[in-house]
């Protein structure tokens, strides 16, 4: 299997997988689910399950359990009781109240419409993964008109500084390229992102009242320490949004591995918008063989349970990741 970097060894290791309860797991998130807790255990470290069900109109009934007994019958059982999204706005709420504090969140009105015709004057209408670049506005005050989210302010947090409310409109383009943010991967390598340019000011408190995600996600893995962050790479674009959450809010920034994604017979991500079918835990061993082949394990480890399954695959996990010091 491919080579993970460690780039220096965790004192303590949590990990975490967090599925949104939409549907049950399919073949493709049993690969992140297998995957994050192979590295926690490779790392003698904690692993811990998140039901991320903030999106309530998205979250389907029963989910929540079916994940889980689905992950118990692969052998992946959490640490600790699961934690719920739905259950903690007290401390979404907190965390927004802190970036309003610091000029860094400010609430906005504009429609998609409103942005779309924003955009057209500016000759800039370029959508991205079929989302607009959000153009900034609101930042100057909502001009009379009601506010409908709250959004993150992407520009200055390098300094952390509120921003001058006028006369900004043309950057320079070395205050462009220094706002270019740099991370690791531990399987992608080095990452780069302007998100300001890639995704504008974006949404932490949506115009229905329901918490984003890049909010809700950034204050929970500062809550329960999450160290280590394993997700498929569907996921990975989003990363530097929440890295520019964990500083404004003064949060340790986690290490990130993204894992292969899963492909439909039409070449697309498997996922449950795409009518992936619910994993089959009738023969875990199958399961666990197909998700390890994806994340570049051996097929058919010689394994008559799956705790001896999920052992062999833990000690072929501790090979492939090397410490770089
Ligand atoms: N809840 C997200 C999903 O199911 C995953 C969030 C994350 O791992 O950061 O796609």
């Amino acid at each position: 299997m491919q080579t993970l970097v460690d780039q220096a060894l965790p004192a303590r290791y949590v990990g975490r997988f967090a599925p949104s309860p939409t549907g049950p797991l399919h073949a493709g998130s049993l690969v992140a689910a297998l995957a994050s807790w192979l590295d926690a255990r490779a790392h003698g470290g904690q692993w811990l399950v998140r039901i991320e069900d903030i999106d309530t109109p998205r979250c389907v009934p029963g989910a929540d359990t079916l994940i889980l007994q689905q992950l118990a019958a692969c052998g992946l059982r959490p640490d600790a009781p699961p934690l719920y999204q739905s259950q903690r706005g007290g401390h979404y709420q907190a965390a927004l109240d802190q970036l309003i504090a610091a000029h860094l969140a400010y609430p906005c009105a504009c429609t998609r419409q409103d942005i779309e015709r924003a955009l057209a004057e500016r000759g800039q209408a370029r959508p991205r993964h079929g989302e607009l670049v959000y153009p900034g506005t609101c930042r100057h005050g909502l001009q009379g008109r009601p506010a409908r989210a709250w959004r993150f302010l992407t520009e200055n947090i390098e300094q952390n500084r509120p921003p001058a409310l006028m006369g900004r409109a043309q950057a320079a383009p070395d205050s462009i390229a220094s706002q270019l943010l740099h991370w690791q991967d531990r399987r992608l390598g080095p990452q780069q992102q302007n998100v300001e340019e890639a995704v504008g000011d974006f949404v932490l408190k949506r115009a229905d009242g329901l918490w984003a995600y890049q909010l809700a996600v950034v204050v929970d893995d500062g809550a329960q320490g999450i160290t280590d962050i394993v997700r498929g790479e569907d996921l990975a674009d989003n990363t530097a949004r929440q890295i520019l959450l964990q500083r404004a809010l003064g949060l340790p920034l986690p290490r990130y591995l993204h894992t292969p994604l899963v492909l439909g017979a039409n070449g697309e991500k498997l996922s449950k918008q795409n009518g992936a079918s619910a994993l089959d835990t009738t023969h875990p061993l199958q399961a666990l063989d197909e998700a390890g082949q994806v994340l570049g394990l051996p097929a058919g480890l010689s394994a008559r349970t799956t705790a001896d399954w999920l052992q062999q695959a833990v000690a072929f996990w501790s090979r492939a990741t090397k410490i770089e010091r």
